[in-house]
């Protein structure tokens, strides 16, 4: 299927509505039944039957089919946050005295559900140094039921090899999921390396015009039944109608923005690589990765997100920088239409990364102006 058909097609069945071009949001709680016979059948599978919004909505199923094929997977689930599309692909594969092996460094909020809500499940968490394939290899013990990966990372850009923890985890009977919100589904289809159950966080790339916070989970029918029937409806946190509405507006233009905001973002890496005032560019296609080469084979786009070190011992150096961009807005989040900036100093402590660790997402104004931006802070340093 190309991205074409998916993006303008897949999914409407515009005759069923008016043939309206955009499609409406079916903002409903509940679908009625004619017969008794019919609402008796809807009981037996909810998956398949209109029954109630939590479970399925016409708004909701147009969306998941287009990203289900953007990911190339079977199926796919629209939630209210990327936090609970990890939650639900993590929780639906563990019972109590289950093994976790999880990349160091992943989401926050990935950490913080290894770290401190599933113990209380007595499911045990080892985070390895996901650049190495053996590390994974010495983390894996009988009971070792998933591998999680982030590939690459949000904040240190490290990546995993996807081929090779595959290949380890189907030897082992191991579930693999990842979280793939940096690659967006145009850069990066884990599904074509074998893993099994890939997430994003919809807020990002999907959504892309900070307005709107989603999750997708991507897997087999198998796998997407499975959750479905149990934790989906359980924890009931499915994407409101308006909210996939709003996204499936928003991919129309997908693949536009991420050639804006990736062509942009070379340049400025192209810039940021030779500047005086910049001791280090963190970029997973900028070939001073120690994994570049890898990125060039798993993604296939260089993507809006990098890092970089000011040169500059200073932690007031690294304030006035920041707050001396006008064209990037000081917030979390990335993805959208704006550019943005996160200092690694305005982090908590225990925090490892350095002061002058500054995270940059490149949005969708003109690559020359975020250039004379970054160019005029600098001087500052
Ligand atoms: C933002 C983010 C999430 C969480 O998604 P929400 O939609 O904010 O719940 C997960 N993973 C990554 C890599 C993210 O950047």
């Amino acid at each position: 299927m190309d991205l074409s058909y998916i993006i303008n097609q897949l999914g409407e069945d515009r005759e069923e509505y008016f043939n309206a071009v955009s499609p409406p949001v079916i903002q409903t709680s509940n679908f009625a039944f004619r017969t008794v016979a019919e609402m008796a059948e809807a009981f037996t599978d909810e998956k398949k039957y209109r029954l109630y919004t939590r479970g399925n909505n016409p708004t909701t199923e147009m969306l998941a089919k287009k990203i289900a094929a953007l990911e190339k997977t079977e199926d796919c689930l629209v939630l209210s946050s990327g936090a609970s599309a990890i939650t639900l692909a993590v929780l639906s594969q563990v019972k109590a005295g289950d093994h976790v092996v999880c990349v160091m460094h992943p989401y926050s909020w990935a950490h913080h559900l290894l770290t401190e809500i599933m113990p209380r499940f007595n499911v045990e968490t080892t985070f390895v140094d996901g650049t190495d394939i053996r590390n994974f290899e010495a983390a894996i013990k009988p009971n070792t039921k998933v591998i999680y990966l982030e590939s690459p990372t949000t904040m240190y850009f490290e990546l995993q090899d996807l081929t090779a923890v595959n290949a380890l985890a189907k030897k082992h009977g191991i579930v693999t999921i990842i979280d793939n919100s940096y690659s967006s589904p145009l850069g990066q289809n884990p599904a074509e390396y074998g893993i099994d159950i890939v997430l994003h966080s919809a807020t990002k790339y999907i959504n892309g015009h900070s307005d709107v916070v989603a999750g997708v989970l991507c897997a087999s029918n198998e796998i997407i039944k499975k959750i479905y029937s149990s934790e989906f409806l359980n924890f009931g946190t499915v994407a409101a109608p308006w909210s996939s509405w709003l996204m499936i507006r928003a991919l129309r233009t997908l693949p536009l923005r991420i050639k804006q905001s990736s062509e942009s973002t070379q340049r400025i890496i192209e810039f940021l690589s030779h500047h005086p005032k910049v001791k280090k560019v963190h970029y997973p296609h900028h070939e001073s990765h120690p994994q570049y080469q890898l990125a060039k084979k798993q993604m296939k786009i260089p993507m809006g997100m990098f890092s970089i070190e000011l040169n500059t011992d200073s932690k007031e150096k690294v304030v006035q920088f920041c707050e001396s961009l006008k064209y990037f807005l000081m917030a979390v989040s990335w993805g959208g239409h704006e550019s943005l900036i996160i200092p690694a100093i305005a982090f908590r402590e225990g925090s490892e990364l350095p002061f002058n660790f500054i995270r940059f997402y490149i949005g969708l104004e003109e690559a020359e102006i975020l250039l004379n931006d970054i160019k005029s802070a600098l001087e500052l340093v």
